[in-house]
């Protein structure tokens, strides 16, 4: 086994083992594998581990992984169905290739994006599905829309008709310690409690997009339905590429 596959593996049990922990269905969460700065072939590994899910941070890297993973597996024997997550900074000059390339949107801060890719999502194909980022803990990075403003601004989201609103994501801060963490995801799980028993969302939501390699359990335990893991599964990133 490649490496890829055997931390693949390992990532598996320990979101099994936090379902396990939490009472939870270890199916109730999906693993995005998050492939950022490494290429095609790491991606192509992890589909051979039977990974599915993948979570793209910068938006032309994410295209060209597509792109090759498209080709690739028309030359497969049963060629695997994937699904595209794209979980960074969305700018308004890349909404449209998103719209036509991309299963899902985790990083949806303001309607203007959502507007736009509604309006750009390609009619032959699903509604793009949708996550909201929250920014939880007021971090510094200040991206994501405050929770004060995440009703209203699901509740514009819910009007577009080439989008599907599934549910919040958050990236919080690197947190101290497992407490700290836990404490921080609860808050988005009471966020996202809140918002289906306002009884103002046209639909209910159902995703939690939370956790990262770092702090999985914690996310699990507060109710997180999908993981992103990048550093676990494809190794760290500061190392520089040969
Ligand atoms: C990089 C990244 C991840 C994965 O982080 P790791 O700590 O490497 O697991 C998850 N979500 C987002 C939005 C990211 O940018």
């Amino acid at each position: 086994m490649s490496s890829i596959t055997t931390e693949l593996d390992r990532v598996r049990k320990r979101i099994d083992k936090a379902c396990q922990d939490a009472g939870r269905e270890p199916r109730s969460v999906t693993l995005l594998a998050v492939s950022k700065t490494f290429g095609p072939e790491a991606v192509m590994e992890a589909v051979s581990g039977g990974q599915r899910d993948f979570g793209e941070n910068y938006v032309q890297e994410g295209l060209e992984k597509i792109a090759a993973l498209k080709l690739w597996a028309q030359g497969q024997a049963q060629p695997p169905s994937l699904c595209w997550h794209c979980i960074g900074p969305l700018q308004s000059n890349k909404s449209r290739a998103v719209a036509e390339h991309f299963d899902w949107v985790h990083s949806i801060d303001r309607l203007k994006i959502a507007q736009r890719l509604s309006d750009q999502r390609p009619a032959h194909l699903p509604p793009l599905q949708v996550c909201l980022q929250v920014n939880i803990d007021g971090g510094p990075t200040k991206s994501g829309v405050a929770p004060e403003q995440a009703l209203a601004l699901a509740q514009a989201v819910q009007g577009l008709p080439g989008l599907v609103l599934r549910g919040l994501m958050t990236i919080p801060e690197p947190a101290a310690d497992e407490a700290t963490a836990l404490a921080v995801h609860r808050r988005t799980r009471e966020l996202f409690d809140g918002l289906n028993a306002s009884g103002r969302l046209l639909r209910p939501i159902d995703t939690l997009s939370m956790g990262m390699s770092a702090d999985l359990e914690a996310a699990i335990a507060a109710g997180s339905t999908m993981v992103r893991v990048g550093t676990a599964i494809f190794g760290g990133r500061s190392v520089p590429k040969p």
